[in-house]
């Protein structure tokens, strides 16, 4: 059993048995962290890949333990928050799709799974806010604030009393994020990200992440135990 990521049917359980090799330059068989043309027969329960055509190996992913750890935790998380099912997900596939060649192929890796990140979060409706105060909604001004992962944003030193668990978020660690969440991946790229500075964004979007996913796992299951006790 395989689960893939289509633009167009969503997320899928797919059974790849005896996948039919195809005999040509590239590679004919199915692979982890990689883009294939798959022809799937639809089953009753679920889909039977029948062929399938590697379009992007991502050789390093499988020969680089740590970039295919991040690997890993791009698709694990993409996984954990979506659902299976026929929805159309081409801005995600665009964005895992994306993530997967610069895990394999950037000098900085780590890079590309922060702004994965961020990005997934704006597609799942988690977006954190981080240009104005949580709390008292005023513009954040440019200093150190605190981050509230149950309130899914910045609280300003003023409002923090009333927030709820608050961690300290450094200026340049928002100014960060902020320029994640508005610019192309490329401007971003173009950055000089500080190994100290790379450490505090990891602290913050882990954090935050958790929390959500947390929260939505939570949910997901208060959601099947009242379908159960129906
Ligand atoms: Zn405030």
């Amino acid at each position: 059993m395989l689960t893939i990521l289509t633009p167009r049917h969503g997320k899928q359980d797919v059974l790849a048995k005896g996948v039919r090799k195809i005999t040509s330059h590239k590679i004919g068989h199915v692979e982890m962290f990689t883009r294939a043309e798959m022809l799937i027969h639809t089953g009753r329960d679920f889909g039977l890949v029948v062929q399938a055509e590697m379009t992007a190996p991502h050789l390093t992913l499988r020969d680089d333990l740590t970039r295919g750890a991040y690997a890993a935790y791009t698709a694990e998380l993409l996984d954990k928050f979506t659902d299976t099912g026929e929805d159309e997900m081409s801005m995600l596939f665009a964005l895992m799709d994306e993530t997967l060649a610069r895990i394999a192929d950037d000098s900085d890796p780590q890079l590309a799974m922060r702004y994965f990140e961020v990005r997934l979060l704006d597609l799942v409706g988690f977006r954190p806010e981080l240009s104005e105060c949580v709390v008292g909604h005023e513009p954040v001004q440019p200093s150190d604030q605190f981050f509230s992962h149950a309130q899914g944003g910045v609280v300003c030193p003023q409002h923090v009393g009333r927030g709820s668990s608050p961690v300290p978020i450094p200026m340049m660690t928002l100014k960060l994020l902020r320029h994640m969440q508005r610019s192309s991946y490329q401007h971003v790229k173009a950055l000089e990200i500080s190994p100290s500075l790379h450490e505090d964004a990891e602290r913050i979007l882990l954090g935050y992440v958790s929390y959500v996913l947390e929260r939505r796992l939570q949910s997901i299951d208060f959601i099947r135990r009242v379908r159960h006790a129906k």
